[in-house]
């Protein structure tokens, strides 16, 4: 894509409001832009990055078998009046004309759980793992760190059900690896740990993944042994000791909850009198967990742990672009190789951002800084002189001139 048929621009400095770092650095690349506090458009650029994000989330979701549906955004009363969460703060309600109360989705178990009863009678129709990828509105009080906490934000949420405990445990630990991959993929592996939350009244714990960051809005106890962390709600029951391996030396640290999954087991199917026929004909409760990544939110948070005072640093499988090329000195020579080289980069199936714009060089660099993509080439008579490009690593200082002939083969490795 040329840079030129972005329609957006590059902000100097970041707006006032914006406080996060996150949204700072989102805003002032062109990726997203605020409407109002805790609701962001996404901009061309932004909606490549969650797009990629939610390929790597689609992906990972196939190796463990759960199926993507979409469901209403808009519910009835009467779903929420069953499980007594009508009354939830965060939940937004709307009236009809004819006076019918209706909310907008905050969480799914709601539908799902009466959706899935529909289809599941017997053992023989167990498991069942769906999933969606969805807008979600919360009447956050507190929505101040950019996509880190939106009012309206995109979740991927998943429910399992399951025939027996045995059954939801295998599921449960599978989900958890997938969503590590998801984190690893994101580039967040190294700062993203195993966190023991609240279990409810269901389960002793649940789990979130935290990534730490200096700016996150949670903090956690790390087990410097283990590297499994503890939660703040739950520390305190757990006396300041990992209930993993006994330790009583743990980090504190300022933390992202990414992602978050409950075992739930009969807590929504027990409601919605959701049960099925075992095999010696016997009724039993159907048992279900659920499963949540905030894609926004991930989004945020690979911002917040990949940037230098220069701009974003996008890991490489999120990143918008894999190539950012950029011509400096508007000659027809300078043009011609840039645009030949651009040609030859799609047609091997590189993914370019193409910088042709009649810019200083100055402003083409710290633009290309702020925006992030791993690799940077640069054509200027200087290069061509020698039939090269400028080849620069987005996270490494030194750059290094290589043959346009060899770009391809360079890119392959
Ligand atoms: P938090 O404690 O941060 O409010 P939560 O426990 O309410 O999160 P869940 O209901 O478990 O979150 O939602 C699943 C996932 O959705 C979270 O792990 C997070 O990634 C994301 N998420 C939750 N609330 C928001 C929000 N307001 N903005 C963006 N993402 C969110
Ligand atoms: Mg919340």
């Amino acid at each position: 894509m040329r840079q030129s048929e972005i329609f957006t621009k590059i902000l100097k400095e970041a707006p006032k409001d914006e406080k996060s770092l996150n949204s700072q650095l989102l805003v002032r690349g062109g990726f997203v832009d605020k409407l109002m506090a805790g609701v962001y458009s996404y901009l061309p650029l932004g909606f490549m990055v969650l797009k990629k994000i939610e390929s790597i989330i689609v992906e990972e979701m196939k190796k463990i078998r759960a199926s993507q549906v979409l469901l209403p955004a808009l519910h009835p009363k009467e779903n929420w009046q069953k499980t007594g969460r009508w009354q939830y703060p965060e939940m937004f309600k709307l009236k009809g004309r004819a006076g019918k109360d209706f909310s907008l989705g905050w969480t799914h178990e709601e539908i799902i759980t009466p959706l899935v009863k529909k289809f599941v009678k017997s053992y023989r129709d167990l498991p069942v793992c769906v999933y969606q990828i969805q807008d979600k509105f919360r009447d956050e009080l507190r929505a101040k760190s950019g996509l880190l906490r939106g009012i309206e934000f995109i979740m991927k949420d998943m429910y399992s059900f399951h025939a027996d405990e045995k059954d939801l445990d295998n599921f449960y630990e599978k989900a958890k690896k997938s969503y590590f991959k998801i984190f690893e993929r994101c580039g967040l592996a190294k700062n993203t740990f195993l966190t023991l939350a609240s279990g409810g009244t269901f389960s002793k714990y649940s789990h979130e993944f935290q990534t730490v960051t200096p700016y996150g809005e949670d903090e956690i106890y790390l087990c410097e042994k283990c590297r499994l962390a503890i939660n703040k709600e739950i520390i305190e029951q757990e006396h300041y000791t990992c209930p993993n391996c006994k330790n009583k030396k743990l980090e504190v640290k300022k933390a992202i909850e990414v992602g978050n999954i409950f075992s739930l087991k009969d807590k929504f199917t027990k409601t919605f009198d959701f049960k099925f026929h075992d095999k010696s004909g016997a009724e039993k409760t159907v048992l279900m967990g659920c499963y949540g990544i905030g894609l926004g939110r991930l989004l945020g948070a690979v911002v917040e742990v990949h940037h230098d005072e220069k701009g974003i640093i996008w890991p490489s499988e999120v990143a918008p672009f894999a190539v950012h090329l950029i011509s400096l000195e508007n000659t027809a020579k300078v043009k011609k190789a840039a645009q030949d080289l651009y040609e030859d980069l799609l047609k091997e199936g590189t993914e370019v951002l193409y910088d042709n714009r009649e810019k200083s060089a100055g402003e083409k660099f710290a633009e290309a800084d702020l925006i992030g993509i791993p690799l940077r080439l640069v054509v200027s008579e200087r290069t061509l002189k020698e039939n090269c490009v400028e080849v620069k690593k987005r996270d490494e200082e030194k750059a290094k001139l290589i043959k346009i002939k060899d770009v391809n083969s360079l890119l392959r490795c």
